[in-house]
């Protein structure tokens, strides 16, 4: 009960902020609605276990009844000015493993409206945007670039954040409006969206910085050009990956595929949920000046939101038993997640059997290019056949290697 309660404050945290955004920005767009569909849509994108989704249920009832009040702002920040909302929070969560980025985020906005706008909030806020994809959950990303411009934070809020979203009758739980959610992005707001950024022509790799200030300042940018003189690496690595139910999508920049529940990479003996996965073609890192057919990075984060990629590279060779299964069920055009029925994968299988890795500190190679993120690059290549790597929806989309500046390239 207490959970749920933590829940519907959440919420209420998340609809505050928002609303808070709304009035200081006076953006003509309603933050509290957008909010409301951010949460169910994380909340029902990210909900692992039947207990969870009931909960979560229960409180989207409740929340639905709740919503005026939420709009309400003074009286949503009295119930956190005591402290004791983001008390119980961090109390709940701290107990969880693997804290999904929408609960960080919650956790963040909660911390805002008790303490105010403090480095922490803010860390936690930014370290939240970096988990977030952006083309599936914009809505999300909307409301914290909102909430962080209401309190004053120096972000830019993307024009695209300023465009209401489409009007949809309410839900009914949260496996429904992760349906509603689907149906929606499948007819509605196509036309309203404008890619952010691209891996070639105006809004290719060299113009990230323009919105993405990080992309062209950043001093441990992502992916390098792996060549010695390497320093000797300590760090103990342990895939620890889990079979589960295959849930992939096509974002517009690549196929992403969800972490199997339960799945962590160990980094001397510390625990990092496997969160996405993911393809570039070409690969992104190189050896040696030379890219590889294509690679995989699988994205990992701990409790404290810290990431870790794994890379792995792909050379062209025989098929791939794993990466028939993949391309059965990928989407060839962006849309929604699928998740086809019955169909189990292990993402163990796309990983080689010999474990020597490169590391280095870098970034995402994706806006907004967030520092740092330590890499772990297999030396040994997986195969694909050149059937697999041409059935690939997307013919180029790798950034390019980045400078090193006095970085030192680590190997084992
Ligand atoms: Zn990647």
């Amino acid at each position: 009960m207490k959970r749920i309660l933590l829940e519907i404050l959440l919420v209420l945290g998340l609809a505050g902020a928002g609303y808070f955004g709304w009035t200081q920005k006076q953006v003509a767009h309603s933050a509290s609605q957008q909010l409301q569909e951010a949460t169910e849509q994380a909340e029902s994108g990210q909900s692992k276990t039947q207990e969870t989704e009931e909960a979560l249920g229960k409180a989207q009832e409740e929340i639905k009844a709740l919503q005026p009040k939420a709009q309400q702002f003074d009286a949503v920040k009295g119930a956190f000015t005591g402290g004791q909302v983001l008390d119980d929070l961090e109390k709940l969560y701290a107990k969880q493993k693997g804290l999904s980025s929408e609960r960080q985020l919650g956790l963040g906005m909660v911390r805002m409206l008790t303490k105010g706008a403090d480095e922490e909030s803010v860390k936690a806020l930014n370290k939240t945007l970096e988990m977030l994809d952006w083309n599936n959950q914009r809505n999300i990303i909307c409301a914290t670039q909102n909430a962080l411009a209401a309190a004053g934070q120096d972000v830019k809020v993307l024009a695209e954040c300023n465009t209401p979203p489409p009007l949809k009758s309410a839900p009914t739980g949260p496996a429904k409006a992760a349906d509603a959610h689907a149906a929606d992005k499948a007819h509605g707001d196509k036309d309203a969206h404008k890619p952010h950024w691209a891996y070639d022509g105006e809004m290719g790799p060299e113009h990230w910085g323009k919105e993405f200030p990080t992309c062209a300042k950043g001093k441990t940018q992502a992916p390098l050009n792996i060549k010695g003189p390497f320093t000797k690496s300590q760090f103990q690595l342990v895939a620890d990956y889990k079979m589960g139910e295959l849930s992939l999508l096509n974002n517009g920049h690549t196929i992403q595929v969800m972490g199997t529940a339960g799945s962590k990479l160990r980094i001397d003996s510390k625990p990092y949920e496997l969160v996405q996965w993911h393809f570039h073609r070409p690969s992104e890192e190189q050896f040696d000046g030379k890219p590889f057919a294509m690679n995989i990075h699988f994205v990992h984060k701990n409790d404290a939101g810290d990431i870790v990629v794994l890379g792995v590279m792909v050379k062209e060779g025989n098929e791939n038993p794993g990466i028939r299964t993949l391309w059965n069920h990928a989407p060839q055009k962006e849309g929604p997640a699928v998740t086809p029925e019955g169909v189990k994968f292990n993402p163990a299988n796309l990983l080689p059997r010999e474990r020597e890795f490169f590391s280095y500190q870098g970034s995402l190679t994706t806006p907004p290019c967030t520092e740092p993120i330590r890499f772990f690059i297999l030396k040994t290549p997986i195969n694909m056949s050149r059937e697999q790597i041409d059935q690939f929806p997307f013919k180029l989309n790798a950034r390019p290697v980045q400078p090193l500046n006095g970085r030192v390239i680590e190997s084992n």
